[in-house]
């Protein structure tokens, strides 16, 4: 069979690994890290850093296509990577999600409305960008940024010093806080033959801005709900995207704000293992080898609830539960707000 080569080595490329092997694919991880979670489900690994030229091109020539569970990968290894074989979700999606004045002005492009953003490169900055936006704002790193890290809150002006310190001298944008009255996301899908299928639209519950729990079906109108999965399906087509994406978006009085997109699986599509017959994980891998898409329609209510540090201590609890499926990432140790593992909790 193919050898489609992951780069990145974490939960998501573990479970995407258990979903090619479950397509009859082997697959070949690229991660720097020691032990990976995925190491213990994929077929072949290479430990090696991002700036190992050799290593990289060593790795493109083992694999038939190439894709990634994290969009911070340098450009120069993709330069290597793509000589020999296709990078899919492609450069662009790359570009643009890296960076995030690139992705505000890659969606407003588009026509989608994304909170009142600025550039900051100075304190000089920050203040013009705080008269211009106001607060309560956000002040987030351009690049690199997770589960919250790399951001500090504005309350009011005062704040600006203690926000700029925050960033450590990167570049970052200030972001308009959105007064939402809940978050959303679509986890989209497009297939090599530019078909598009998007899962129904999970409901999001952030907790020290680490996601905390999925719910489907969100709490959506009718016309929101397809209003959704439309700029989804806007965001995909415009990138001539392969694979599947996360959408995260506030929902508000005035309509879809678009927060943020990952070019790649995401936490908030967790859910769909145990709530469509396709989860995102074959979804995914069924878009970058070429297959047709895969029926990702909703079999069931599920909330997804991650499992984080101290969390997997509730491990034998949640064994014991009805209608709960368990899925644990093999990690060693388990730190503060480290996702350790999810649990699907079908709810009808
Ligand atoms: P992820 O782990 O999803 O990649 P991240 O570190 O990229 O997270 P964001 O998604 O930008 O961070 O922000 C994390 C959370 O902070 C959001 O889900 C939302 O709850 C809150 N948040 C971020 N930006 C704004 C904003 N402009 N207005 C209001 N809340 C915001
Ligand atoms: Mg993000
Ligand atoms: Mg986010």
């Amino acid at each position: 069979g193919a050898t489609i080569g992951i780069l990145g080595g974490g939960q998501l490329g573990r479970m995407l690994s258990v979903a090619a092997s479950r397509l009859g694919f082997r697959t070949h991880i690229y991660e720097p890290g020691a032990n990976p979670p995925a190491a213990h489900v994929a077929h072949r690994v290479t430990t090696a850093a991002y700036d190992d030229l050799a290593a990289l091109a060593a790795f493109a020539a083992s694999v038939d296509v190439i894709t990634y569970e994290f969009e911070n990968i340098p450009t120069a290894a993709l330069d290597v990577l793509e000589a020999s074989h296709p990078i899919r979700p492609n450069r662009r999606a790359l570009a643009v999600s890296q960076d995030r004045i690139a992705e505000k002005d890659f969606l407003t492009g588009l026509g989608l409305t994304c909170a009142p953003y600025a550039a900051v490169n100075s304190l000089d900055d920050l203040h013009q960008a705080i008269a211009r936006i106001g607060t309560p704002a956000i002040l987030k790193t351009t690049r690199l940024g997770y589960d919250g890290k790399g951001q500090a809150r504005l309350k009011t002006p005062a704040d600006a010093d203690a926000a700029l310190a925050a960033m450590h001298g990167a570049p970052a944008v200030l972001e308009g806080f959105i007064d939402f009255s809940h978050e959303v996301s679509v986890i989209a899908a497009r297939g090599l033959d530019g078909s598009v299928a998007c899962y129904d639209p999970g409901e999001n519950v952030h907790k020290d801005g680490i996601l905390s729990t999925t719910t489907i079906p969100a709490r959506l109108s009718p016309s929101q709900r397809t209003d959704a999965i439309l700029l989804a399906a806007r965001i995909l087509n415009a990138l001539d995207y392969v694979g599947v994406m996360g959408v995260e978006l506030f929902v508000t009085r005035a309509g879809l704000i678009v927060n943020e997109i990952a070019p790649r699986v995401h936490n908030s599509g967790h859910w769909t293992q145990n709530g469509c017959a396709v989860d995102q994980f074959e979804q995914h891998i069924r878009a970058v080898a070429g297959w047709p898409l895969g029926d990702g329609s909703r079999h069931a209510d599920v909330v997804m609830e991650n499992l984080i540090g101290d969390d997997i201590l509730r491990v034998p609890a949640i064994a014991r539960e009805k209608n709960a499926a368990l899925h644990l990432y093999g990690k060693a140790e388990a730190r503060p707000g480290r996702k350790m593992g999810h649990v699907n909790r079908i709810v009808k």
